[in-house]
């Protein structure tokens, strides 16, 4: 029967809860469990999919087509078990379905209330993502609660939690709260107050917290953690420090030091192997001592939120590794690209355009896949990246002049990216879209394959089929395919049914390294086998860097 781990969080949002609960995940699944993460968001949203990067951080795709929270990537980040739809649902998709139940009339007249049929609709999303009577039921699903401790919005997930621990008894569920402890520079000292009433306020909800991960920007002195235990009715043992570490592949190393994992397996009556953090070691020590360095540009609109590329940023980061280098990304505002200001890139070892909508900058992106192309500077562009890459080349090799995608401009006169109104799911399901299609359900989503063209760059990096994840509208337009090649450009994979383009890139003979692709790769790599596609991106900026000379050493 699968056990429960829920964590909450208090005092205030951005602690690191879902670090905090993957690392949790990944020490249980270290000693020979079974293991999922869920995510419940207390938003009305029906799927993050359409809320702004600005507020919510990177959207997060899996493998069956799901937008979720960026949690999720560090869910798959951190254990091998893969995220689906039901990992991570809304306090708006409970109701959503609520109410179409409501409308068969499921209940049969009754007086629909947020006690029983909220919660009980909650409690069933959870089953249902920890695999309750299928095959792929886990032994442990740690359960994340977004949102924090006291807000209106997240009452309803703790009464489902406080609700199911009853139903399944104190062996099968355990509560782990994460709070705030703040150093006050005037006082000199570690505030537990905050500490205090989150979990009287949790308690009044009447859950008990099993430990107490205690954030702090320091260790926290045993008299203080006395006093926290002292004050929340948690053992001492139970209230752990966690205190700030330079990568978060520590953080189940601080964890498992403090005995969080086997408290937890005490509580839940689970006898397991003991645990194992070798590798976790191994790529502790790789992060902290690389043997050289690169600076990546990374040409983008959102540049000062680097929660918009969260899964970008760890695949460079993993690539980094795998290469024995530190990997230092500088955010460039594609706006500032233009004529008289693309030099500023020259100092960097590679260049990266990133997936985006809208067309605020993209003219700044084109210029920066042309500097890129013009100048034999490894290019990676992923999604939207891989666009401007194809209607850069359309503009200034095909003769194509005014190319662009009809995302910017509906009326050019070479739209070599486009809509298309037709196409085939992962799960062979046919999809249609047309200009009133709702914004939210009119995506490319989800991982597809197609086959790769021998002897060429992406050939070498995937063998002969790649299958990674979609988010995006547009597609390079079919009917410019041949122009384009004439002109030189490489398509190195397009889809078998719908010819659509995954890969373009330029022939070794005429640059290096220059790729872009209409997936995102980032959402499959992995600090344990990173991912080909950005290690040999990486590879390619340190040889860039050897043979100019320059850049990479000054971070
Ligand atoms: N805006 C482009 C599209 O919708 C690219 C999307 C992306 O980069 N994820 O096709």
């Amino acid at each position: 029967m699968t056990k429960y781990v829920f964590v909450t969080g208090g005092v205030v949002s951005s602690l690191g809860k879902g670090i905090a609960s993957a690392s949790l995940a990944a020490l249980l699944e270290s000693r020979g469990l079974k293991v999922t993460l869920i995510k419940l968001d207390p938003y009305i949203n029906v799927d993050p999919g359409t809320m702004s990067p600005f507020q919510h951080g990177e959207v997060f795709v899996t493998d069956d087509g799901a937008e979720t929270d960026l949690d999720l990537g560090h869910y798959e980040r951190f254990i091998t078990t893969r995220m689906k739809r039901s990992n991570n649902f809304t306090t708006g998709q409970i109701y959503m379905s609520v109410l179409e139940k409501e409308r068969r009339g499921d209940y049969l007249g009754k007086t629909v209330q947020v006690i029983p049929h909220i919660t009980n609709e909650m409690q069933e999303f959870i089953r249902r993502g920890a695999g309750h009577g299928t095959p792929d039921a886990v032994d442990v699903a740690i359960v994340e609660i977004g949102g924090t401790v006291g807000d209106i919005e997240s009452l309803p997930f703790l009464e489902a939690a406080r609700q199911m621990s009853l139903k399944l008894g104190p062996t099968n569920v355990a509560f782990v709260h994460l709070t705030y402890v703040p150093w006050i520079a005037a006082a000199g000292e570690l505030k537990t107050k905050p500490t205090q009433h989150t979990v009287q306020k949790l308690r009044e909800i009447g859950i008990q917290p099993d430990a107490l991960l205690c954030r702090a920007d320091r260790r926290i002195p045993d008299d203080e953690r006395e006093k926290i235990s002292l004050f929340t009715n948690v053992p001492e043992y139970g209230v752990i420090s966690m205190w700030d570490v330079n990568t978060i592949y520590k953080v189940p190393r601080v964890l498992h030091e403090q005995g969080l994992d086997q408290l937890i397996c005490t509580k839940l009556q689970l006898n397991t192997k003991s645990t194992d953090l070798k590798r976790w070691d191994t790529l502790v020590h790789e992060v902290e001592n690389p043997k050289t360095e690169v600076t990546i540009a990374m040409c983008g609109k959102y540049t000062d939120l680097s929660d918009s590329y969260k899964s970008l940023n760890e695949a460079l980061r993993h690539a980094g590794i795998h290469n024995h280098a530190r990997v230092n990304i500088e955010y460039v505002d594609s706006e500032t690209l233009d004529d008289d200001h693309v030099e500023q890139l020259s100092k960097y070892d590679a260049i990266l355009v990133p997936g985006g909508f809208g067309k605020r900058g993209v003219e700044g992106k084109i210029r920066a896949a042309q500097y890129a192309r013009e100048t034999r500077t490894p290019y990676l562009g992923i999604c939207l990246g891989m666009q401007v890459a194809t209607i850069e080349y359309a503009r200034h090799l095909a003769h194509l002049d005014g190319a662009n995608s009809t995302e910017f401009d509906p009326e050019a006169p070479h739209p070599v990216i486009a809509l298309i109104d037709e196409w085939q799911d992962a799960d062979g399901t046919i999809q249609k879209r047309d200009e009133k299609s709702d914004l939210g359900g009119t995506m490319r989503l989800g991982a597809q394959s197609s086959d790769v063209k021998p002897g060429t760059l992406a050939y070498e990096i995937y063998g002969p089929v790649v299958t990674e994840r979609h988010r995006h509208r547009y597609e390079a337009n079919e009917h410019y395919l041949d122009r384009l090649q004439d002109a030189g450009l490489v398509i190195s994979a397009i889809t078998q049914r719908e010819k659509l383009t995954e890969i373009v890139e330029l022939p070794r003979t005429v640059h290096p390294w220059y790729m872009g692709v209409q997936f995102h790769p980032e959402f499959k790599s992995t600090p344990w086998g990173g991912h080909p596609l950005f290690t040999a991106f990486i590879k390619a900026a340190l040889e860039h860097k050897t043979k100019n000379g320059h850049a990479g050493n000054k971070a």
